[in-house]
């Protein structure tokens, strides 16, 4: 399958053998589709903040051990293991603070005061919380053993100099910025931004701040697209709601190519459309159109467009249904781990799945995926558990909005009774 090429199994798609575009599953979708995406490869030095959401082009090594010396971990005292068994009084000789060392080494026998993140003294390799001895005058008296080597953070522990930090293709995270900032690093070289072009399609739609006439609906698949796109961290270009006019269609089909690395489109690739959609895709690239076995989203393309000869540019192409439903439900399973492909991301997780019980009925075909809506809560018994969030049309977007995660019902689940284990994909902080 890796070696067919786009154009070969839209001219001949019997030539793969289990090829079927009529009843694609939703695994196989996403396999088609992973092979054919060729992530940016332009990078960019940034400051170490503006990194968040981007992708690492070069690994980062670290300059230095991290702790770049052994220090306590509580505030206790700091003294040597030896002294243990010898003597359980030792004498005070100073203090050390995370920031102001204790300069003098320390005796058998001695013992300094030490706050966490304060540098062990020479000569010293434990720490006995303060908690656990006894202070008369200048010395101390253990009220109980303490165990060698205690309460120490050695330096390298964290991180070793030399060794790869974060390597290339990860994924900045507020954690990342941090671990990179305790290395004193301030700037590093990431991926550029993606850039996503997008467009409504419908004779149908209307914008935000024009009055609805008979027959209309407001274009709301444009502020989800926006939403989820811009949560991926990607550059947005909106290029608007388009009447379905070939004409009009082309125009913004192809300057959208020639913007973008990704142009999305939403509705026109349904059955019973106009079919425009699909006549200039052919006209100006090779998209594959399926059905698949899924609930919302069934009709689904993906493919590249050529922009133009001056550009020599491919765009990658995904036509989602219109379906408001449909339209976040498809953007979840197929384009944002493409999405984060393309941005220069190694291996992205998919969404975190899991198995809950759910405390109410479904209804569910089986021979399709369903991804119904719904709420993850915790029960009055301490678990996690999930119900579905009502009615479950493709239209009904407020579906989207309680919800928190997808029930995600494989193709041989039929319908199920309420106590039922499904498995659910976390949505929270993603929509
Ligand atoms: P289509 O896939 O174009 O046949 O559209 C399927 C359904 O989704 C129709 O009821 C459309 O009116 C609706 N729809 C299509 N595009 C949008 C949009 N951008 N915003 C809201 N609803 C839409
Ligand atoms: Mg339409």
């Amino acid at each position: 399958m890796v070696d067919t090429s786009l154009s070969e199994i839209i001219s001949n798609p019997s030539c793969m053998d289990d090829y079927d575009p009529n009843s694609m599953p939703v695994a196989k979708a996403r396999q088609f589709i992973k092979q054919f995406l060729s992530p940016v490869i332009a990078t960019e030095v940034l400051p170490l903040r503006e990194s968040l959401g981007r992708v690492l082009a070069a690994d980062i090594l670290s300059p230095a051990n991290v702790p770049n010396y052994d220090n306590s971990a509580m505030d206790g005292y700091a003294f040597n293991s030896a002294d243990i068994s010898q003597s359980t009084e030792l004498k005070v000789m100073g203090s050390a603070f995370a920031g102001k060392a204790f300069v003098d080494g320390i005796q058998s026998g001695e013992c300094v005061r030490i706050m966490t993140g304060g540098m062990m003294p020479k000569g010293a390799d434990t720490v006995i919380m303060q908690e656990r001895v006894k202070v008369e005058g200048n010395l101390i008296r253990f009220t109980e053993a303490p165990k060698p080597k205690a309460n120490v953070r050695y330096a390298g522990e964290d991180l070793q100099l030399g060794k790869i930090v974060l390597a290339a293709g990860h994924m900045m995270r507020a954690a990342d910025l941090g671990l990179i900032a305790s290395l004193g690093i301030g700037e590093v070289s990431v991926y550029r931004q993606l850039k996503v072009a997008f467009f409504s399609t419908g004779d149908e739609l209307a914008s935000i701040g024009k009055p609805l006439q008979e027959g209309q609906v407001y274009d709301s698949n444009r502020y989800t697209l926006y939403g989820m796109l811009n949560r991926l961290g990607v550059e947005i270009i909106d290029m608007g709601a388009i009447a379905d006019d070939l004409e009009l269609l082309e125009k913004t089909l192809l300057s959208a190519a020639s913007q973008a690395d990704v142009v999305i489109t939403s509705g026109g690739v349904s059955v019973g459309e106009a079919d425009y959609m699909k006549q200039l895709l052919a006209k100006h690239g090779q998209v594959m159109f399926w059905k698949v076995a899924m609930k919302p989203g069934r009709p689904l393309a993906y493919g590249k467009i050529q922009a133009g000869l001056q550009t020599n540019h491919d765009a990658h192409y995904f036509g989602l249904p219109g379906n408001p439903v449909a339209v976040m439900v498809t953007f979840y399973q197929f384009v944002r781990e493409a999405m984060l492909v393309l941005m220069g991301q190694t291996n992205p997780a998919p969404l975190p799945t899991f198995n809950v019980v759910c405390t109410e009925n479904i209804k569910k075909q089986t021979g399709r995926t369903e991804f119904q809506r719904g709420i993850l809560f915790a029960d009055i018994d301490g678990l996690w558990k999930v119900k579905p969030t009502g009615a479950q049309g493709s239209a009904i977007l407020s579906s989207m909005s309680l919800a928190n995660c997808f029930i995600v019902l494989d193709e041989s689940v039929g319908n199920l009774d309420a106590g039922a284990i499904v498995q659910v994909q976390v949505l929270d902080g993603l929509v």
